[in-house]
This record gives structure tokens, sequence and C-alpha cells, in this order.
């Protein structure tokens, strides 16, 4: 898909009686996607399994259907391809034309540690979108451990100051629905 997701995850398909943490009133509140408009961010924090992506892609598939761009892009991925770009000396091209679309999912931030040169690219990524264009970020860190991820508080305490700013957050709880599958089956 042009958009980058990696697999096909409908609203519709989202199962609220499993996933009680989150109400099919606030997901259906977002699609209005007046979110998108006033350059707002949408961040799910996680266990593994709770539907964090889900939501992402879900969300990232109607806002499509409703005419915005959307791109996905796992955390590692992107800042594999920041770094990448920053090496070449094109990172500030790669980030204008990420900043083409009107909302950038980032899944998994948080997940595994990142290089300073990493961290630092990712920084100038959340800079060019803030206040600009919305990110859908998908964590398992609560933004209490963010600092001690990021290891240097000179960038982590201002890039989660910008997620935090005009967002939303949704704190996703309960068992994994992947292994509510295993025990059925
Ligand atoms: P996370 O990103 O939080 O680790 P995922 O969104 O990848 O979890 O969910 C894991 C798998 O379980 C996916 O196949 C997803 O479609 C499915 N899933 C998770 N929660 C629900 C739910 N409430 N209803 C339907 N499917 C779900
Ligand atoms: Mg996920």
């Amino acid at each position: 898909r042009q958009a980058g997701f990696p697999s096909d995850k409908r609203l519709e398909g989202f199962d609220y009686r499993h996933q009680t943490t989150i109400t099919k009133r606030q997901i259906n509140a977002l699609l209005d996607f007046s979110f998108l408009d006033n350059r707002e961010n949408l961040v799910f924090i996680g266990p593994p399994g709770v539907g964090k992506t889900h939501l992402s892609i879900g969300i990232g598939q109607k806002a499509i259907e409703a005419g915005y761009r959307v791109l996905f892009r796992n955390a590692l991925d992107l800042v594999e391809e920041l770094e990448l770009a920053e090496m070449k000396g094109e990172l500030k091209k790669t980030l204008h034309k990420l900043a083409k679309v009107d909302a950038l999912v980032i899944d998994e931030l948080g997940y595994l540690p990142m290089s300073r040169q990493a961290r630092y690219a990712l920084f100038q990524l959340i800079n060019r979108f803030y206040e600009h264009r919305s990110l859908i970020i998908t964590t398992n860190k609560d933004f209490t451990s963010w600092g001690e991820f990021f290891h240097d508080d000179n960038v982590a305490v201002p890039i989660v100051d910008r997620i935090i700013h005009h967002s939303h957050l949704y704190l996703l709880g309960g068992e994994s629905y992947r292994l509510k599958q295993k025990t059925l089956s």
C-alpha cells in the first residue's frame, strides 16, 4: 500500500468488548478528523497486543478515505530512514517530503534504544511536525520513562513536550488480544 500500512486493519473489526479501556465513542469522536485539521497528535500507550497498531491503522485508513494523506512508519524504520538521509546530507529534504502528509503514524516508538544520532534525527522530525502536521504514535512507554529511554534529557524533554502538547492520549490496558486468540485455539 502507498500509505505503508503493514496490514489491513479496519476499525469495523475492532472489538470493544475485548478492549474495554477505550470506548467506541472515543474512537468515533476522532473520525470528524478535527484533530488533523487542528494539527493535534494521537498517542496510544500500552503493553503489547492491546490494539494500538490496529487502531492507528484503522484511523489512518478512515482518514485516507476522508481525503487526508497518511503515512505509516515503524519507528525503527523511520529513524533508519532519517539517519540515512542525514548521512547523505538530505535530512532537510526527507523531512520536507514526510511533512507533506497530514498525519504520520509512528508505530512502536520507544521499544528499542536509539543512538544519539537517531534521537537527534527524531527530534528534528518532531520539530518539523510540531503544530504543523499530526503524529499518531503508538508506544509501550509512558511518558515518565521517556527521559530514561532517550538517555539524554536535552533531547527527551523537548521531544516529549512537543508530542504531548496538543495531543489526545489513550492509555490502553487489558489482556493481549494475541494471547486471547492463543487460548481459544
Ligand atoms: P499492539 O500494537 O498494541 O501490540 P495490535 O494492534 O498489533 O497490538 O494487536 C495485535 C493483534 O490483535 C492484531 O492482529 C490486532 O488486529 C488484534 N487485536 C488487538 N486488539 C483487538 C481488538 N480489540 N479487536 C480486534 N482485534 C484486535
Ligand atoms: Mg503494535
